[in-house]
């Protein structure tokens, strides 16, 4: 039937949420004001672990998956969007508490919704996606702590998964030099196009640490927290800045409050998902001037949203380099 149209959505298999595609109807979609006709959506960290059910991403069940989604308005109540327009979203609780991007259609809050930025088209912000704005997040919490590319080294962790090569991309371009945090030596040679200058093994970061170690860093862009983390924090300069989002490596932290007492360094949360909308517009506004065009293309592929359960496997074990746009028409 016409009205019909492919989504990934998460319900419960055997007593496991797993999301599988099915076929939806636009009398199915919740009740939000901007009806969207979506291009493309994309593969976090995140939306692995709701999609293969290896983590509690969904509040509830059945769940669209899809943190983040970019298309064309069709239907808007409201007076901030019109037909036509060209919008993306990114968190606010899609494919977590609100159906989200993995959907050929989706109703969404008006409130939750970008224009996309003068020169991007819609692919291109799916390949930065939630990933990479995070990592634009992550560099802007560097700067507004005052780490400027002439204070020393910024090491970014998880290095060629998406927040990683994006953050790479715009820290090489802004100046910064960067060392790479990688479990692939086989990724060097893309890490070293998108800007870094030098690599260390993630195995030496993962490893139990002193927890005042030499001081190396001016700044860090970690996205795989725990052990990592820890030996980021006891390795940073004094007064420099560690911008913290994620947990690839896993949720604790078995560091101590030496590097802040002693060294006054500063540990910066970044999140994402409820980052304000003069944050996202922000960070966004700063995507289109310092991620150089021509990278964008180098991190990123295009994949159907039909191969998403077998990329939802390999992104949570973290074999997918950089990041993947999902063509929610294919
Ligand atoms: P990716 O899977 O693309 O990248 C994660 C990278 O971390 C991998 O490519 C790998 O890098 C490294 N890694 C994976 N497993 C381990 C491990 N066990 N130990 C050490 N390193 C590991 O994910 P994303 O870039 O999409 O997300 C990265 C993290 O950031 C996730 O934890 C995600 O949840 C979080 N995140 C948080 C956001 C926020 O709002 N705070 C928003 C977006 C993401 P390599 O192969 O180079 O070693």
């Amino acid at each position: 039937m016409s009205d019909m149209f492919n989504a990934i959505v998460a319900t419960e298999v055997e007593g496991k949420t797993k999301g599988l595609l099915q076929q939806l109807t636009l009398s199915d979609l919740p009740d939000e004001d901007v009806l969207i006709d979506v291009s493309y959506s994309s593969l976090n960290f995140k939306d692995g672990l709701a999609v293969s059910g290896k983590g509690r991403i969904c509040k509830r069940l059945p769940m669209v998956c899809g943190i983040d989604l970019a298309g064309t308005v069709l239907e808007s109540a409201s007076d901030k969007f019109s037909v036509g327009d060209s919008v993306l979203v990114n968190g606010y609780g899609l494919g977590e508490k609100h159906w989200g991007g993995y959907s050929q259609k989706a109703r969404i809050n008006s409130d939750f919704i970008v224009k996309v930025p003068d020169g991007f088209s819609l692919q291109e912000t799916m390949a930065i996606g939630t990933a990479g704005y995070t990592a634009m997040l992550c560099v802007m919490a560097l700067e507004k702590q005052g780490v400027k590319p002439s204070d020393g080294e910024i090491l970014v962790t998880g290095a060629a998964g998406g927040v990683g090569s994006v953050a790479i991309a715009v820290l090489a371009n802004l100046g910064y030099k960067v060392v790479a945090s990688t479990g692939r030596p086989e990724t060097h040679a893309y890490l070293t196009e998108l800007g870094a200058s030098s690599f260390i093994d993630r195995a030496e970061l993962s490893e139990k640490g002193s927890p005042l170690a030499a001081e190396r860093w001016a700044g860090v862009v970690d996205s795989v927290g725990s052990q990592t983390l820890a030996n980021a924090i006891a390795q940073t300069k004094y007064n420099g800045c560690i911008a913290a989002c994620g947990l690839a490596g896993g949720i604790d932290l078995p560091s101590t409050v030496f590097p802040f007492i002693l060294r006054g360094i500063v540990l910066a949360g970044v999140d994402s998902v409820m980052a304000s909308m003069e944050l996202r517009n922000e960070a966004w506004a700063r995507l289109s001037t310092d991620l150089p065009k021509e990278k964008i293309n180098d991190i990123s592929r295009l994949e159907p949203m039909s191969d998403l359960p077998a990329l939802a496997e390999q992104i949570v074990s973290g074999q997918v380099r950089g990041r993947v746009v999902i063509d929610v028409n294919a």
